[in-house]
């Protein structure tokens, strides 16, 4: 089933005479279980696109709805519960808080998720379960990002956004943290949406999303997945 709905959505930021365009009229459904790539130039309108699916933001104009909740015309209250029980997610930088060990981190978001998972088994899911009384400064840089996925899967999440989540990792680090996206979207089924440029995760997605502009200039539909669904 169908699970995001967009259609004609418009971004436009103001600052003061200045007009810019950041979506131009995009349309695009999302089936659940899928794993979708957005790839395309600095400026392109990727960001916005994920954080209006993450009810981070909402549009200028045009419909995008999750299931039954519509998002483009959603109150602030309304997008914050959406995102509490929906929406997990992963940004470049994993924003760990350094005061508190990996468990606390975690616990964070399961103490105010409806259906969540124990820190420690989200920990485990991760390969980070005998880790979980060390402080962020004690672990790598790959081992960080593998927590702040552990914390955005913990509430059990209907989808999983990422941005840019290997920007700061190495190859072979990066590398690990895109497997454990991968078997996120296959195991538990979540419905993933990454922001990237590297090539290796545009090789593992369901379909690559290539943006221009504002909008989805191509598609590119990789036979050999199939989608959870
Ligand atoms: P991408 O993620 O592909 O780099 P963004 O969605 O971040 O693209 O940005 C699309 C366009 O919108 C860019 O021109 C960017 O400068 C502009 N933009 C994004 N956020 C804001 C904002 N808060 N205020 C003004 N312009 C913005
Ligand atoms: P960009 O990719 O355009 O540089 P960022 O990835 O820094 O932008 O941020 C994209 C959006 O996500 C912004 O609206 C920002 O407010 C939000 N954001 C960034 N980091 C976090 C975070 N740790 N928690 C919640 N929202 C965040």
């Amino acid at each position: 089933p169908r699970v995001f709905m967009a259609r004609n959505l418009c971004k436009t930021y103001r600052t003061g005479e200045l007009e810019v365009h950041a979506l131009r009229a995009l349309s695009l459904d999302i089936t659940e279980g899928e794993f979708i790539v957005l790839l395309g130039p600095s400026g392109s309108g990727k960001s916005t696109l994920l954080n209006i699916l993450g009810g981070l933001d909402t549009p200028t104009s045009g419909e995008a709805c999750w299931r039954d909740h519509v998002l483009a015309t959603a109150s602030e209250a309304e997008l914050t519960r959406y995102r509490r029980e929906h929406v997990g997610f992963v940004f470049q930088f994993y924003n760990l808080i350094s005061s508190l060990t990996l468990r606390e981190n975690v616990a964070l978001v399961t103490d105010i998720a409806e259906h969540p998972m124990a820190p420690d088994e989200a920990l485990a899911l991760v390969g980070l379960g005998d880790r979980a009384d060390n402080f962020p400064s004690q672990i790598s840089g790959g081992e960080q990002q593998r927590v702040a996925v552990a914390r955005a899967i913990a509430k059990r999440p209907d989808v999983l956004l990422c941005d840019e989540p290997t920007g700061a990792l190495d190859v072979d680090t990066g590398r690990l943290v895109l497997d454990l996206i991968a078997r996120i979207n296959r195991e538990l089924g979540t419905t993933v949406v990454v922001i990237t440029h590297n090539a290796v995760i545009a090789r593992m997605a369901d379909r690559v999303l290539h943006m221009t502009n504002g909008a989805i200039a191509a598609i590119e539909t990789n036979a050999s997945r199939c989608p959870a669904a």
